[in-house]
């Protein structure tokens, strides 16, 4: 039995071979939950790392599943993955998630600069 988790693949096109383990905007949010926990816990087990945000302009993600820095603008509220280039993979679903955080005033993720 195949798994239809997938709706399309249309947009498979546009992401180089080596694909990340955040290919869909969903996987990305999910991906931020966990993020989360393991940032309040210290366990460490994440698929992603955050080396640098700047409000409004971008973040700087290690994808550990790619092992690159990623890098995800945010133009006019619409983030942009310039790794993947495009608006929707997990980069940017994480990088949204991100932001949201980031808006109801957790900045505890940039402690470590
Ligand atoms: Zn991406």
């Amino acid at each position: 039995m195949e798994r239809k988790d997938k709706k399309t693949l249309a947009w498979k096109s546009q992401i180089p071979e080596e694909d990340s383990a955040l290919s869909t905007l969903d996987s990305g949010t999910m991906e931020f939950m966990k993020w989360l926990i393991a940032k309040d816990t210290n366990s460490g087990d994440t698929l992603i790392i955050v080396k640098d945000y700047l409000d409004d302009k971008y973040v700087i993600l290690f994808d550990k599943s790619i092992s690159k820095d990623v890098i995800v603008s945010y133009r006019d509220g619409m983030p942009l993955c310039i790794t993947c280039d495009a608006d929707d993979c997990g980069h940017v679903g994480f990088a949204i998630s991100l932001k949201q955080n980031y808006d109801r005033g957790d900045r505890n993720f940039l402690q470590n600069h």
